[in-house]
């Protein structure tokens, strides 16, 4: 059984367990690019990309990063009445600037009181040694993630992505991030990517040692190449979000209990999506995974054999 003794290991029961009370992320742009966007590895992004499709509507990025915070801290308090956040550096690239700038806007996000920790969210080709170095400095004193843009363990699906970096790359990130300390690692999965196997994909993460996973069923937004994909008709979706959830069903009961889960599908708002329309439904997904899984009485992990961390 998960840790948690609930059927999946999730981040929220985590963090409420560790810090006492219900913590939740509050998203800032810290004016990022990315590589895959100016030239330095490509133009035009990954296939699916259109960042601004999915930052939270409340951030405003023209802004100065404590001022996102607060608004974005000053309006989830008022929604939902939350006291404890993760600075969550979300759009693009966010460890690619100079170091010295990083460490500016990392610490300028944690200086607010409310501010428990911070997430950071990045590909597998931007995280130098340099800057790992300040993310370690910043974990000796907040619970601290990083977030690794893993996608797919297949070098084919990374290079139809238009990812710009191979599976190399993401285990070399990942071995030299578990060597430093304190950091959380987490890798962001996409689901629904032609001839994949998911018993692979869990097997492999868990063999990684992540201590998160963020999962996504692959998803078509506006302005995208995937858009104009779908529209030739050269790629599926989950036309349901049954159809998702069976797998992600597979996936968790090949998983690691000990890998905490911080999302189980994706979420556009509906402005931006394309394909499949339920994916502007929040929960549409969650609340399926989590009753076939209490239906069969299985759970994260329950068909893993036992296995060893690679790195
Ligand atoms: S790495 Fe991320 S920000 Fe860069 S193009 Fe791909 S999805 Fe977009």
């Amino acid at each position: 059984m998960s840790t948690s003794q609930h059927p999946i290991n999730r981040i929220g029961a985590y963090w409420k367990r560790i810090f006492g009370e219900k913590v939740y992320r509050v998203s800032i742009d810290g004016g990022f690019t990315c590589p895959n966007r100016d030239g330095s590895k490509g133009r035009g992004g990954c296939i699916y990309c259109d960042e601004v499709g999915y930052r939270p509507k409340y951030v405003e990025p023209e802004l100065p990063v404590a001022e996102q915070v607060k608004k974005g801290i000053d309006y989830m308090k008022g929604k939902i009445g939350i006291n404890k956040f993760i600075a969550y550096f979300q759009s693009y690239t966010n460890t690619y600037a100079p170091v010295e700038k990083l460490r500016k806007l990392y610490y300028e996000a944690l200086s607010h009181p409310d501010v428990v920790g911070i997430s950071i969210s990045t590909r597998p080709d931007c995280v130098g040694e340099d800057v790992l170095d300040l993310i370690e400095e910043i974990a000796e004193k907040y619970h601290t993630w990083l977030e690794i843009g893993v996608e797919s363990i297949s070098d084919e699906h990374l290079k139809w992505m238009k990812r710009g970096h191979t599976i190399r790359d993401t285990e070399d990130a990942i071995k030299r991030i578990k060597q430093r300390k304190n950091i959380f690692v987490l890798g962001h999965l996409i689901f629904g990517l032609p001839d994949e196997n998911i018993i692979e994909t869990a097997k492999k993460v868990s063999e990684w040692g992540l201590d998160g996973v963020k999962m996504h069923h692959l998803y078509v937004v506006k302005n995208t190449v995937l858009a104009q994909e779908y529209k030739n008709g050269n790629i599926k979706v989950f036309e349901t979000p049954d159809a998702y959830a069976k797998i992600a069903v597979k996936f968790l009961e090949h998983l690691s209990s000990d890998i905490l889960i911080h999302r189980l599908a994706g979420y556009v708002n509906k402005e931006f999506l394309v394909a499949p329309l339920w994916t502007a439904q929040r929960n549409a997904a969650e609340n399926i995974i989590e009753r076939i899984l209490k239906e069969k009485g299985s759970y994260q992990g329950k068909l893993r054999s036992t296995f060893e961390h690679i790195f």
